[in-house]
C-alpha cells in the first residue's frame, strides 16, 4: 500500500512531543510490513537538520493558491533515520515557518491551514496518489474536507484515516480561512454538520472538519476513545464523534523500540536488558554524575515531560516536595511554553539550587531525556488528562516504575501492582491512582517507595515485569493497516 503521513512533526527532525514520535514510529512499522510511505511537512527554520539526510530539491515551483492569488513554494526532500520526508517552504512575507518556533503564533490557524493547502497542491501536481492520506491532529484537518470538497475530481479515489492525539487544541478560523484555502461558500461551511464550532456559531473548528470528512477517525488509546465521547475531555467534540461514531476508534500508540530501548540506547553508558538489569545502576550513575546529584542509596524518581496544565504540573510540583521528604532524589525534565508556569519552576529551580538530591532541567532535551529513563527508578505522570502518554511506555521498557494518573492512556498501559482487578499479580507493573488531591498521589509513590526500600526482590520483580510489556509499533501497526484496508474497500 502506497501510504502519505501529512504532519506537523515528525520525531527527531520535528518534535514537540508525542506526536512527533507516532509519526516517525508509526511510518517506520508500517515500511517494515512492505507498505511505501512518504512524510509531508512544513519546513521550519529551527528544526533539527542535522538529522536529515541526503537533502534535495523534490520541487522547484510549486504554486499554492492562497486569497485571490498564488504562493510560490519550494519542496525539499531527505531522509530522516530512513523515512522518506517532504518538507514544504513558503516563500512569502508571512514567513510561515521562519518563527524560530513550531507552534504558539497568533496566526497558527492561518500557518497550518497554509500547510494542509500546499501538502494537498504538492500531490496533486507531483502526480502523487497515495491509496491512504493519514493525517495528524488539529494542524491538518482542513486537509480531508478540502481534498473532497475541492481535490478529488483531479486526485482520485484516496483515503483518509485522521488521528487525534489531543482534543484540547482544535483549531479554529473565521470566514478568511475560507476564502483563503479557496473553500469559499460561507454558507455552506458555517453549518452544525460541517464545520460550525458547537460552541461558537461564528467560528470554524478544523478538528471538527477532520471527523466530519474523514473515512476513518482515531485517538491514540482505546480509553481516550470513550473519555472523548462520553467526558468533558472531548472539549465539545463528543456530539461530533457521537454522529460518526461508527467509523472512530482508539488505538493505543507504541513507541519505536530502535529508538527506546536500554539494549541499543546510544545515549546510555552501558545496555542492559531484563537478564543484565544490574547494569540499569551504571545509568544511575552517569545520570547523578551528569547532574550533579549526590551519590547514596537513594531511588530516583523523576518526570519528563511538557510543563502544562494537562500534565498536572500542581503534582508535579508537590511531588518534587514530598519525594525529598521521604529521603528519595527527584529529576525534573521539562519544557513550558505559558509563561507563568516557566516562571513558577525557574523560581523552584533556584530555590533547590544547593539541594543536592534534586535537579530540575528546564528546556528540551532528547539526549538527556534518554539517561533519565534509564537512570530513575521511578517515574511519575499525574496528569490531569493524558490521550495515549508515552513517557510512561518508555519507563517500562527502561525498568523505571510508573506512578500515573488513571486517565486516558495510562489505564490501557499501567497496571496498579496492589489493587488491579484485571490483571494477574505477575502482569501488575505500576502505580496508579485517579483523584487529583496530594493525598492520592502521596499514596501512590509511599507504596513504590515503601517496595523500594522494605522489599527490594519484589521491587525488581516489578521491574521486570514492567520490562516484559511489549508497547512496540507491533500491534498498533497491524491495527493501522487494518484501518486502511478497511476504508480502501469501504463504498464512503
Ligand atoms: P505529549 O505528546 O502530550 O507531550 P507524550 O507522553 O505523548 O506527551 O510524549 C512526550 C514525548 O516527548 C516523549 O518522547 C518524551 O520523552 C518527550 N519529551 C517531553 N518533554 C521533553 C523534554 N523537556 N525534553 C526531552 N523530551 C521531552
Amino acid at each position: 500500500m502506497y501510504i502519505v503521513q501529512i504532519a506537523s512533526e515528525c520525531a527527531p527532525v520535528i518534535k514537540a512531543g508525542g506526536l512527533g514520535d507516532v509519526v516517525y514510529g508509526l511510518s517506520r512499522e508500517l515500511e517494515i510490513r512492505g507498505n511505501s510511505v512518504e512524510i509531508i511537512l512544513p519546513k521550519y527554520d529551527c528544526m533539527r537538520y542535522d538529522h536529515i539526510w541526503g537533502w534535495h530539491d523534490a520541487y522547484v515551483d510549486l504554486l499554492v493558491p492562497w486569497y485571490g492569488g498564488t504562493v510560490h513554494c519550494s519542496v525539499y526532500c531527505g531522509w530522516v533515520h530512513g523515512r522518506l520526508c517532504f518538507f514544504i517552504e513558503p516563500h512569502s512575507q508571512d514567513n510561515f515557518f521562519n518563527r524560530g518556533v513550531y507552534y504558539g503564533c497568533s496566526d497558527d490557524n492561518m500557518r497550518f491551514a497554509f500547510f494542509s493547502k500546499a501538502a494537498l497542491e504538492f500531490l496533486q501536481k507531483s502526480n502523487k496518489r497515495p491509496d491512504v492520506i493519514h493525517c495528524h491532529d488539529w494542524q491538518t484537518g482542513l486537509i480531508p474536507v478540502m481534498l473532497f470538497e475541492n481535490y478529488k475530481y483531479d486526485m482520485g479515489l484516496q483515503r483518509v484515516c485522521y488521528t487525534i492525539h489531543n482534543f484540547k487544541h482544535q483549531g479554529i478560523g473565521g470566514v478568511e480561512t475560507l476564502w483563503a484555502t479557496g473553500l469559499n461558500r460561507p454558507e455552506y461551511f458555517f453549518t452544525p454538520d460541517r464545520l460550525q464550532d458547537d460552541f461558537n456559531p461564528f467560528v470554524l473548528n478544523f478538528m471538527k472538519g477532520g471527523i466530519v470528512y474523514s473515512n476513518f477517525v482515531t485517538t491514540v488509546s482505546p480509553n481516550h476513545a470513550w473519555e472523548a465521547r462520553h467526558t468533558e475531555i472531548g472539549y465539545g467534540l463528543g456530539h461530533t464523534l457521537h454522529m460518526h461514531q461508527d467509523k472512530f476508534r482508539g488505538v493505543l500508540n507504541g513507541i519505536d523500540y530502535d529508538i527506546w530501548n536500554p539494549e541499543v540506547d546510544r545515549y546510555l553508558p552501558a545496555p542492559y536488558s531484563p537478564s543484565t538489569i544490574e547494569e540499569k545502576t551504571q545509568s544511575k550513575k552517569a545520570l547523578r554524575e551528569r547532574l550533579l546529584l549526590q551519590d547514596n542509596d537513594k531511588p530516583i524518581i523523576c518526570f519528563i515531560g511538557r510543563l502544562d496544565e494537562q500534565k498536572g504540573v500542581h503534582l508535579v510540583h508537590h511531588a518534587i516536595y514530598y519525594v525529598l521528604e521521604q529521603g528519595a532524589q527527584f529529576v525534573l525534565l521539562g519544557s513550558a511554553t505559558e509563561a507563568g508556569i516557566n516562571t513558577h519552576f525557574q523560581h523552584e529551580k533556584q530555590v533547590l539550587n544547593d539541594n543536592p538530591d534534586v535537579h530540575l532541567e528546564l528546556g528540551f532535551n532528547e539526549e538527556l531525556s534518554h539517561l533519565i529513563y534509564a537512570g530513575a527508578d521511578m517515574i511519575i505522570v499525574p496528569s490531569n488528562y493524558e490521550p495515549c502518554g508515552l513517557t510512561q511506555m518508555i519507563g517500562l521498557k527502561y525498568g523505571t516504575v510508573p506512578i500515573v494518573r488513571g486517565v486516558g492512556g495510562l489505564v490501557n498501559t499501567v497496571f496498579d501492582r496492589d489493587y488491579d482487578e484485571t490483571h494477574l499479580p505477575e502482569q501488575r507493573n505500576g502505580y496508579v491512582f485517579y483523584q487529583t488531591d496530594h493525598q492520592a498521589i502521596e499514596f501512590a509513590i509511599d507504596r513504590a517507595l515503601g517496595l523500594y526500600f522494605n522489599a527490594p526482590d519484589e521491587f525488581r520483580q516489578l521491574v521486570l515485569q514492567g520490562m516484559s510489556y511489549d508497547y512496540s509499533w507491533n500491534y498498533p501497526g497491524k491495527e493501522y493497516l487494518e484501518i486502511y484496508e478497511l476504508i480502501r474497500h469501504k463504498a464512503v
